[in-house]
């Protein structure tokens, strides 16, 4: 008997010991996975710097238990005011520590603006310091996200076409890759010098290298029966000047701006640009000749450079008519990218 009540005595032991260490795993793994991202409970005697500091300052909030605790104290002025209104504005813990490193200056303005994805910002490629202040304005003042807003104000957008422009010299402006638009001014008295006729008629003329790809064009069209002509290939710089006038006479300045370049600023003086018109050479192209051309011109080098829907990055109405010769490895990247020219010179060429 008494064997036998010391061995049932050792059982119930036994299963509470079990029981217990059980107990005390199940609790240990719920602690844990429930609330990953903390590293450690807080303790009194173990807050980081900013949480000391906020709650000094009495600016301790709880429901930013966990910011806090991975905010970089940095010692600014304010600082505990300034880590709050940027919780508020929904900055991370993360977006915070980068403003504090490396944006500073910029508290402020971002203070008074809506949130900006900052570690993408700080990512970009085409992101230039100089311009951070216009890349904000025009981002709040928009409804783009900041990757957009930085690629648009490098092209110019946040200022008015022709308020200011980079000209090239002569050497730039013989690059067949060239980005011609209202921030980018040919000189007045460039010409290219490998000028050829089009087999079309001898007075249009292209530089040799897009004459070549444009008769390619032409046949290869021919051949599945989408028929165009050229009607506008290069164009002097005096050509243009009386062209544009003669626009802003019959349109005014406004109108003329949407549809006809101000001479130098004319990819037509490039002699890579052409116009196309349909058989009656005074029709456009029809829908499908458009369709054609959107799909098969880049395999010759050719870009529709103002296609629709994108007025409001190249500055000029859709102009199914104008295609542009880049060369065919470039045209087919810019097609691929499904960007207009200026966005993607501003992403993938400019620190060529
Ligand atoms: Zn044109």
């Amino acid at each position: 008997m008494k064997h036998n009540k010391l061995k049932i005595f050792l059982i119930i032991t036994l299963i509470l010991i079990i029981l217990t260490l059980i107990t005390v795993s199940v609790i240990f793994v719920i602690k844990k996975y429930s609330n990953p991202t903390t590293n450690e409970p807080i303790d009194i005697t173990n807050y980081t710097k900013t949480e000391e500091i906020m709650k000094e300052n009495n600016a301790y909030q709880e429901k930013y238990e966990q910011e806090y605790a991975s905010i970089d104290y940095t010692d600014i002025e304010n600082f505990p005011t300034i880590i709050n209104n940027l919780l508020n504005k929904n900055y991370t813990a993360e977006e915070i520590n980068s403003i504090l490193k490396n944006y500073s200056s910029l508290i402020d303005v971002l203070l008074t603006m809506k949130h900006v994805d900052i570690l993408k910002l700080a990512k970009l490629t085409n992101y230039d310091e100089t311009k951070l202040n216009r890349y904000l304005d025009y981002y709040e003042k928009n409804d783009y996200d900041i990757a957009t807003a930085v690629t648009y104000v490098n092209i110019g957008l946040d200022l008015e076409g022709y308020s200011e422009y980079i000209t090239y010299n002569a050497e730039e402006a013989k690059d067949i890759t060239i980005l011609v638009n209202k921030y980018h001014k040919l000189p007045d008295d460039y010409e290219p010098d490998d000028l050829v006729s089009l087999s079309y008629n001898e007075n249009y003329k292209l530089r040799k290298e897009a004459a070549e790809a444009f008769e390619k064009l032409t046949s290869a069209g021919v051949l599945e029966n989408v028929i165009f002509y050229p009607f506008s290939p290069y164009r002097s710089f005096k050509t243009q000047e009386v062209i544009y006038n003669r626009y802003v006479k019959e349109d005014g300045q406004k109108n003329a701006d949407t549809y006809s370049a101000r001479p130098g600023f004319s990819e037509h003086q490039l002699g890579l640009a052409v116009d196309v018109r349909s058989s009656s050479l005074t029709d456009n192209l029809t829908e499908e000749q458009y369709n054609w051309m959107l799909n098969n011109s880049y395999k010759y080098g050719f870009i529709i450079r103002y296609p629709k829907g994108k007025q409001h990055i190249t500055q000029y109405i859709e102009e199914p008519w104008h295609i542009r010769y880049l060369g065919i490895e470039l045209a087919t990247k810019v097609h691929d990218s499904g960007l207009t020219y200026d966005e993607y010179y501003d992403l993938y060429m400019k620190n060529c």
